[in-house]
């Protein structure tokens, strides 16, 4: 098959589909490559190398114009205008946006949405959500050091002790879990929640504090379950409870690192703005769920912004700051996945009896196969 890498169109989106391993190993199996020139240059992947690895370099409309397109976001209008009706699609497509779907849908494409794969143990591999949050929970820590006018680690020195800095994680998923590694790595005390009671046993195993907001009725143990191992809205009666506790402990609080999410929903919020003026100033806020509107009401997409004396950074796509990692992962994550959509003979194949296939198939024939 001819599979085409473009170059990311979307700003400040660094990362790319396919590393120079990825692309040997799929010309190794009897694919040609087409990359368009430069595509790799962001995330420190020369074009060289990729040529090295087998592939053809050529500009955008010859990648966009192959019969298989790997992308890592969505494409945007100018790009699906270059896109052939019948192509397949690989990426991260967004498929809670119903509108995007559309627009794939209309343009006739065959589009697999990675993001929307089941969390389950033979779909670890092609977990795109997975490979980049992890990631972007330790990006999430490196940048609060470095808004922090303090350290982490404890230091005892002739000049006097400086603290070891509290660190207080929202959200014990992926992203979150790596977090509290990260900051107790880095000799940081570490708190974390999440409605999931299943994480405690995680975030203790990592050195950090479940922090505890017991359940008090059958409903709220019932929905805390999640679903497919995703949160649930909690129970107005829980998240009141958690949010006094949350605000109790930011208040001691250095360093507030947010990733609570709840799939194909708003984030929910878990920091109010009182609790923010009651932190310590020169207490750090990492947002990771600002793009879903954030965990808390004041931090702003793609901005870092101050407000009494603390900073909330609100930058968005954290992997793409790791761009040679995440492309990596991501790359791999890719290749996974078309081992499930082609067959040994490198000719590609729809098997709709895979749960993972089916569950990522967001577009076909010009329709959006997905409810969102
Ligand atoms: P996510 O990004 O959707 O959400 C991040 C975290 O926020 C979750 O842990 C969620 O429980 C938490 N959260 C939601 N609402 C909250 C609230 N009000 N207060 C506090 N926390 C709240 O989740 P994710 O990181 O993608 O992971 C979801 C689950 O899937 C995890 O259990 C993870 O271990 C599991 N998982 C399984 C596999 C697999 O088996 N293949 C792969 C990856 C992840």
């Amino acid at each position: 098959m001819q599979l085409g890498i473009p170059q990311e169109t979307l700003p400040g989106e660094t990362r790319v589909a396919a590393t120079p391993e990825t692309v040997r190993k799929l010309v190794q199996a009897g694919h040609r490559i087409m990359l368009q020139a430069g595509a790799g240059t962001a995330a420190r992947y020369p074009d060289g190398d990729y040529e090295k690895a087998g592939a053809t370099l050529c500009d955008a409309s010859a990648a966009l114009g192959c019969e298989l397109v790997l992308k890592v976001r969505r494409p945007g209008h100018d790009e699906l205008q270059g896109m052939q009706a019948g192509t397949v699609l690989v990426g991260m497509l967004d498929p809670f946006d119903h509108d995007g779907l559309q627009a794939m849908a209309s343009a006739g494409l065959t589009a697999f949405a990675l993001e929307a794969a089941p969390r389950t143990t033979r779909a670890q591999s092609l977990d795109v959500l997975s490979s980049q949050a992890n990631l972007a929970g330790y990006k999430a820590v490196l940048l609060a050091t470095q808004y922090y006018g303090r350290i982490f680690p404890m230091m005892m020195t002739a000049a006097g002790t400086l603290k070891a800095a509290r660190v207080v994680v929202l959200g014990a998923g992926v992203a979150g879990l790596q977090a509290i590694a990260t900051a107790r790595r880095l000799g940081a005390v570490v708190e974390a929640s999440d409605v999931r009671p299943a994480v405690r046993e995680q975030i203790e195993s990592l050195g950090g504090k479940f922090i505890d907001v017991p359940f008090e009725t059958d409903e709220e143990r019932e929905i805390a379950q999640g679903k497919g191992g995703y949160a649930r809205p909690m129970p107005a009666s829980w998240m009141q409870r958690q949010a006094a506790l949350v605000a109790e402990r930011c208040k001691q609080a250095d360093i507030v690192i947010t990733t609570a999410l709840i799939p194909g929903r708003p984030a929910p919020v878990l920091i109010q703005p009182d609790t923010v003026a009651s932190m310590r100033p020169g207490s750090v806020i990492v947002d990771l769920a600002v793009e879903r509107g954030g965990n808390c009401p004041l931090s702003v997409a793609g901005q870092v912004v101050e407000h009494a004396g603390v900073t909330l950074v609100g930058l968005t796509n954290l992997p793409a700051l790791l761009a040679t990692d995440a492309s990596a992962l991501y790359a791999r994550n890719l290749l996974d996945f078309l081992k499930l959509i082609i067959d040994d003979q490198g000719q590609l194949t729809l098997p709709e009896d895979d749960d993972i296939v089916k569950a990522c198939l967001v577009c076909r024939d010009g329709h959006v196969l997905r409810n969102t």
